[in-house]
């Protein structure tokens, strides 16, 4: 199959719910803002910086991949820094045909230069919002809405939780918790998952990247999870018979006999829960072996609730456009299947119901309609 130009993904409209603020800066203005505060970079050549980003997360080592963000998290601790970031990160998605998105960060990883966790906030939504002012006027316009990471091996998610809770009409739509899996089960932060939920908010988890089934199910059994950060392992409980024997069918024929799931596999593609996957990131990470053997494939051939995400564009040297164009290389996709992942991930945000219909009808629909003609 000839499979679709990237430059033609670019202009569909498309929906990121799992990107790190941290992890999708400009290599330029890495240097720049590095310049003004005086932390030393590998590189002071945006170009050379860009490409030590994707080295340093390709190489296999969890050392170099955790020092890349100690780079950008280092130009993030002044109101400008945090500011500039978020207005280009706006622009740059909106550059790239995304018209919703849920950039996500952890306040507490900006506190080095004496900011406040509401200062934080408040610098990342006014970088936001005068990014989304300036897109609307390219005419490129996206709507944007931040999650509040809270870092797994650390102590202070209630408190990050309550900073969400206090900016949920001003921005912040949702929680997440992020960090190393291993030694650390979401269940460490339960009274902030329990708060969250008399507050009827929103919130993601982290799980089931690097780590197994039992992550996935504490997050959404004792957590009480509303979608999976990426869930790649969630292929754990589920067994292929593709190579066993074929099933006599209906109509006379044979045809293999479908996956078997688990328990818990079934419970997630009945309950319609989101697997914000990232398929660039994952093999990165090591989660998926390749874009070609990731198991998006198999998870949407099942029909499980998939959407497709960037997660750190810098690190994976990627753009929403460009995770879309290794899919539809790798398993032949089309507009249909680029239309049904966007969907399924604008009915997944966190923005109220209503909101989501508008631009799942009079914005995603129509474009899709006129590409699938
Ligand atoms: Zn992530």
């Amino acid at each position: 199959m000839a499979g679709i130009a990237h430059s033609d993904i670019i202009k569909a409209p498309k929906v990121l719910l799992h990107d790190h603020l941290d992890g999708g800066l400009r290599p330029a203005t890495i240097v720049e803002l590095a310049g003004a505060v005086g932390h030393q970079l590998p590189s002071t050549d945006p170009e050379r910086l860009g490409e030590w980003f994707v080295a340093a997360a390709d190489s296999g080592s969890l050392e170099r991949y955790l020092e890349t963000f100690a780079h950008t998290v280092a130009v993030m601790q002044t109101e400008e820094g945090l500011h500039r970031v978020a207005k280009e990160c706006a622009l740059d998605l909106s550059a790239d045909g995304v018209v919703y998105a849920e950039i996500r960060y952890a306040p507490e990883q900006h506190l080095e230069r004496g900011l406040t966790l509401d200062r934080v906030v408040e610098a990342v939504h006014a970088g936001f919002r005068e990014g989304c002012a300036e897109a609307a006027a390219n005419g490129r316009p996206i709507r944007i809405g931040t999650l509040l990471t809270a870092m797994r091996h650390a102590a202070r998610s209630q408190e990050i939780a309550e900073l969400a809770v206090r900016y949920r009409d001003t921005g912040v739509v949702g929680f997440d918790i992020a960090g190393a899996e291993a030694g650390f089960p979401p269940t460490r932060h339960l009274d902030a998952f329990e708060y969250l939920q008399r507050e009827n908010f929103h919130f993601t988890i982290h799980a089931g990247e690097a780590f197994g089934l039992p992550s996935i199910w504490q997050a959404i059994q004792w957590c009480g999870a509303d979608r999976l950060g990426h869930g790649v392992r969630l292929v754990d409980d589920i067994t292929p018979t593709t190579a066993g024997p074929s099933a006599p069918s209906m109509t006379g024929g044979t045809h293999s006999a479908p996956p078997v799931l688990g328990r818990l596999a079934s419970y997630v593609r009945d309950k319609r829960i989101p697997l914000e996957m990232c398929p660039s990131s994952n093999v990165q990470t090591g989660a998926a072996p390749s874009i070609a053997e990731h198991p998006i494939k198999l998870l949407h051939d099942l029909r499980f609730r998939v959407t497709v995400n960037t997660d750190n564009r810098l690190m994976s040297g990627t753009s929403m456009s460009r995770e879309m164009t290794l899919l539809t290389e790798a398993f032949g996709w089309g507009w249909m299947e680029l239309q049904w992942l966007t969907i399924n991930a604008m009915k997944s945000a966190f923005i109220p119901y209503d909101e989501r219909l508008v631009l799942i009808n009079e914005v995603i629909k129509p474009a899709y309609a006129k590409l699938l003609a």
